[in-house]
C-alpha cells in the first residue's frame, strides 16, 4: 500500500468514529492530495488562500476545503468561494470581512472561532473571556451571513502532557459555555476542532470532534 494511504487507513483505525479528521494538506502537491483523496479521505486542510483557491480548481470537486492557518481579510474573497469551513476566525474585523465577501456572493460561510489558549504569545486569536464578550445576544443579525460552527483551539507548543490537556480542557469549557448559552438555538455550533499530528489523543480525550492532522499523513512538509 502507498505510504500516504497507509498512514491514513492507521490513523482511521484509531480515531473514534464520531471525530473528524481533517487532512492538512498545506504545502503538499496535489498528487499527494490525490493518494490521500483514492484512500477515501474527502476532507482537506490549508493554511494560505491563494494554495487553496489553486488546488481547489485544479482537484475534485467533492472535496471539503478547510481553511485553517491566519486569514488576511486582502484574501478573504479568495477563500469564501472554495472554503466549506474556515477554522481560523480570529478578530472581529475578519468576522466582518467573511461576512461582507458571503453576502456578495450569496451564501452563508460556516466558520469556527479561533482560541488562543496555549502559552505562547500570538497576536492570532480571542481569549475565552473575549469571545463570551464578542458573541453577544445581537451577533446572528450582526452578521446574517455567517454560520457559526464552532470553536477552534491550539494547544502550547510543549512536551508537557498536562499542560497540554489543560489548554484542550479551557477551550472546551468556552466551547459548551457558548454552545449552551448565547449559540442554544443554533443547531449548527456543534464543531469542536483540536488536535494535530503530536497531541490529538489528547484532544479527543478532552472532547475534540474535528482533528487536523498533516505530517502524520503526508510526512514532514518542506516550507
Ligand atoms: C499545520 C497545521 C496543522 C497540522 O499540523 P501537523 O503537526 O502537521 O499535524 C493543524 N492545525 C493548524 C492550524 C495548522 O496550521
Amino acid at each position: 500500500m502507498p505510504a500516504i494511504a497507509s498512514r491514513l487507513a492507521g490513523l482511521r483505525r484509531r480515531i473514534p468514529g464520531d471525530v473528524t479528521l481533517v487532512a492538512v494538506s498545506k504545502f503538499h502537491p496535489a498528487e499527494a492530495i490525490m493518494e490521500a483523496y483514492g484512500a477515501g479521505q474527502r476532507v482537506f486542510g490549508e493554511s494560505r488562500a491563494l494554495e487553496m483557491a489553486d488546488k481547489a480548481s485544479r482537484l475534485p470537486a467533492d472535496i471539503e476545503w478547510h481553511f485553517i492557518g491566519h486569514l488576511q481579510t486582502n484574501k478573504v474573497r479568495n477563500v469564501v468561494p472554495h472554503a466549506s469551513l474556515i477554522h481560523s476566525i480570529d478578530s472581529m474585523h475578519l468576522l466582518k470581512a467573511v461576512n461582507a465577501e458571503a453576502a456578495k456572493a450569496g451564501r452563508r460561510v460556516r466558520v469556527l472561532m479561533q482560541l488562543h489558549v496555549a502559552l505562547e504569545e500570538t497576536k492570532y486569536g480571542f481569549s475565552p473571556e473575549e469571545l463570551a464578550e464578542a458573541l453577544g445576544p445581537g451577533i446572528f443579525e450582526e452578521y446574517p451571513a455567517i454560520e457559526f460552527a464552532g470553536v477552534m483551539a491550539m494547544a502550547s507548543n510543549v512536551d508537557d502532557e498536562e499542560r497540554i490537556r489543560r489548554d484542550f480542557a479551557e477551550a472546551r469549557a468556552c466551547f459548551e459555555a457558548l454552545r449552551d448559552g448565547v449559540m442554544k438555538d443554533n443547531p449548527s455550533f456543534r464543531t469542536l476542532s483540536m488536535g494535530m499530528s503530536h497531541d490529538w489523543p489528547i484532544a479527543v480525550a478532552e472532547g475534540a470532534n474535528m482533528i487536523r492532522i498533516g505530517t502524520d499523513i503526508f510526512g514532514e512538509r518542506e516550507y
